[in-house]
């Protein structure tokens, strides 16, 4: 099927020179990800789908997604239930705001003055989505997140890039 294989079929920079395999996405996580585009109005950023072997490989351990501030864009496990990837999508494309707005990873967290609260901007982004989530970094809804960080969420939802 068409529009199932997103992204690029290159995991990293790193590994340019052998091209891995990309897994595509089950016909239920597809449309979740055009969701989290829409709602973050983000067309852009390159959206890789990886199996957990790859994600393992890549260095990632049990995660479930993770973004890159190399122009790499978001990489995603093809093993995240499709109920939760709209949210995780949303929290990842939060995170290409950030590195865009901060300078990357290490302005980013220079910014925020924490991974910690890095991740917590990132994860209230989603929970204003009001896709389904798990907790993360101690917020699973925008009741976890505190009045600053939910101006930072909307900050980030609106940025443009
Ligand atoms: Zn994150």
């Amino acid at each position: 099927m068409a529009g199932l294989l997103i992204g690029t079929a290159i995991i990293s920079p790193a590994q340019a020179s052998s091209p891995e395999i990309v897994w595509a996405a089950s016909a239920a996580q597809a449309p979740e990800v055009a969701r989290a585009r829409d709602y973050m109005g983000d067309h852009v950023t390159s959206i890789t789908w990886v199996s957990r072997t790859q994600a393992t490989e890549h260095g990632e351990g049990a995660a479930a997604a993770w973004a890159q501030d190399n122009g790499a864009g978001v990489f995603v496990t093809t093993n995240l239930p499709a109920e939760y990837v709209a949210a995780v999508v949303v929290h990842e494309l939060a995170h290409q705001r950030q590195f865009a707005a901060y300078g990357g990873v290490r302005g980013a967290v220079a910014h925020y003055g924490s991974t910690l609260a890095e991740e917590r901007a990132a994860q209230c982004t989603a929970a204003l989505s009001g896709f389904k989530d798990f907790e993360a970094y101690g917020v699973e809804t925008t009741a976890d997140c505190t009045d600053g960080e939910l101006a930072e969420a909307h900050k980030l939802r609106a940025s443009v890039r």
